[in-house]
């Protein structure tokens, strides 16, 4: 049952993908909540895979984990950023899931010999999902995936359509996010792509009540007009989104734009004004850091695509105004570090700290170990998540406990020292879909070590995506070595966290804390970690006479 208040925000996208669809359902969900109203996020999207945890970050960009351990769409991560949604497995649902359910039902025989079609089985199954995960809210948004138009998405918005009929014109908005491209041949901005896409949005039978447009530049009020005049929308609710320099403007400009005010108004929502000061004070503190800059080395395998680090990136920026300081992130490709010619000081040395960060397969494994002894004999401050801490384990055995042939067996399966192995409850498993070790899972963090000081307590939760583990035959000798495992799960059979007493910042965790970083309350990891680079800038050696981040 859906509470009697829950009101749906449906959120299409129009003209082409990559407009910031996504963002701008999560700054809806963002002036709601500054409303003070209670909300949640749901995506759908129209493709096959029954979630994205097998798609490349080439084509998928990163993969969101929620608490409950749901591989998710990015825009989860965006959700959980700009409200305080928790968000679980059901809030992102794709087709192949819609279908694998429907199939699963058929062949219970729970449809009593019916003709099991899209219509109405996909759909009611599609609409059944929706209304559970909105009960007890007072508005869910629920964005749908890809482009109006697409073959896919065809069930989702025939499912929306008879919502909106069944809920009733007072409990439900679409809203269109469209592109109005500028013509430089022209000078002019083009409406016309705006104008069909509303148009394939009304052969579906939606009519959209307000138009997001996403624009490079001002939208002249004649324009607005235009758009509304040909798309049967009032001139009020066509919404200019024009460019941000931070993503965490985007809930000032458009509520600037009216859009929360559209909103309640059409869905008879009775709120105060949004208090959006916290939005207000970020954005400042972005526009004009107080403490100047730091540099950060990000080695890694997808370095020409920043979806794939989304959260990750976000959790930077994060970490960065936590500190007043502005990050400079830049992508170093860890399979350039991995040649035998590359100059290490010429590739890292003008940065202020090194992150390795989570990631799959052999391809570039080399490289990270390498930046990772560079941050441990330069004493650059370090940190590795996932992926960059078990390296960072492995570069431990290789150069401090001389174990030669320390090595993952997700890279070398004939490893002579397995330092970081297959945990016991994945071995033999075949299948590649949601069969890692995945979501939230408590930490213990040893007395007095830099990562208790960090967060200021000794009981963790954090979120896993992992199939290997560090090997417990070999803790005893990394230990003794040095390298402290200051973080371990309540039985004490994983290792959760390492860090390298005397050297200024070198920590390693096994989960990824950047699925829990929030503009307004930065991971503390991320803020530590941004706090070491600040201290090594300050001190560290320069190839030139170049001045200086003003620090104080
Ligand atoms: N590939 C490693 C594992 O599966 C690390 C995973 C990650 O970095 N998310 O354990």
């Amino acid at each position: 049952m859906i509470s009697q208040r829950t009101k749906f925000v449906f959120v299409t996208g129009g003209v082409v993908s990559s407009i910031g669809k996504g963002l701008a359902a999560a700054s809806t969900g963002a002036l709601m909540e500054a409303r003070g109203l209670r909300v949640t996020h749901i995506k759908l999207d129209p493709y096959i895979n029954v979630d994205p945890g097998t798609m490349s970050p080439y084509q998928h960009g990163e993969v969101y984990v929620t608490d409950d351990g749901a591989e998710t769409d990015l825009d989860l991560g965006h959700y959980e950023r700009f409200t305080s949604a928790r968000l679980t497995r059901a809030n992102n649902f794709t087709t192949g899931r819609i279908y694998d359910a429907v199939i699963s039902k058929e062949r219970r025989g729970e449809y009593l010999g019916a003709t099991v079609q899209v219509i109405p089985h996909i759909t009611d199954e599609i609409k059944a999902r929706v209304r559970e995960v909105a009960a007890g809210v007072d508005v869910a948004i629920v964005e749908i995936g890809g482009t109006v138009g697409d073959i896919e998405s065809l069930p989702f918005l025939e499912a929306v359509r008879q919502l909106r009929t069944e809920l009733g014109p007072q409990n439900t908005v679409s809203v269109h996010v469209t592109l109005v491209p500028w013509i430089a041949a022209a000078g002019e901005l083009k409406t016309k792509p705006t104008q069909h896409s509303v148009k394939e949005l009304l052969a579906l039978g939606i009519q959209p009540e307000i138009v997001i447009c996403r624009v490079d530049r001002e939208l002249p009020l004649d324009l607005k007009r235009k758009i509304a005049h040909f798309t049967n929308v009032s001139v009020e609710a066509v919404i200019a989104a024009t460019d941000v320099s931070c993503i965490y403007e985007l809930p000032i400009k458009l509520h600037k734009e009216g859009l929360d005010q559209q909103l309640v108004e059409r869905l008879n929502i009775w709120s105060r004004q949004p208090d959006l000061s916290q939005w207000k004070r970020t954005v400042e503190k972005m526009r004009e850091p107080a403490k100047g800059s730091v540099s950060i080395a990000l080695v890694g395998k997808y370095v020409h695509l920043r979806d794939a680090y989304k959260s990750l990136h976000e959790s930077i920026v994060h970490g960065g105004l936590a500190n007043d300081l502005n990050v400079v992130v830049h992508y170093v490709d860890s399979e350039e570090l991995q040649k035998d010619t590359t100059d290490m000081d010429k590739m890292l040395g003008d940065y202020d700290a090194i992150l390795v960060p989570g990631g799959f397969g052999d391809r570039g494994l080399e490289g990270k170990i390498k930046a990772i002894r560079y941050a441990r004999e330069h004493n650059v401050p370090f940190f590795g998540i996932c992926l960059g801490m078990q390296m960072a384990v492995i570069e431990f055995a290789r150069h401090v406990c001389n174990l030669e042939g320390a090595d993952s067996v997700e890279a070398n399966p004939q490893a002579k020292h397995p330092v970081i192995h297959l945990m016991p409850g994945q071995r033999g498993i075949q299948d590649k879909g949601a069969t890692m070790r995945l979501g939230a899972y408590p930490c213990q963090l040893s007395e007095g070590s830099l990562a208790a000081r960090v967060y200021g307590t000794t009981s963790i939760s954090e979120r896993h995506r992992h199939r290997f583990e560090v090997n417990n035959e070999y803790r005893g000798e990394l230990e003794k070595a040095g390298l402290r495992l200051s973080g371990l799960s309540p039985d004490q059979l994983l290792v959760e966290m390492v860090e390298l007493p005397g050297h200024p910042y070198f920590v390693g965790c096994q989960f990824h804390p950047e699925f829990k970083s929030k503009p307004h309350a930065a991971h503390p990891l991320f803020t530590s970690f941004i706090r070491a680079a600040q201290d090594y800038s300050r001190i560290r050696p320069r190839k030139d006479d170049a001045p200086r981040a003003t620090l104080n």
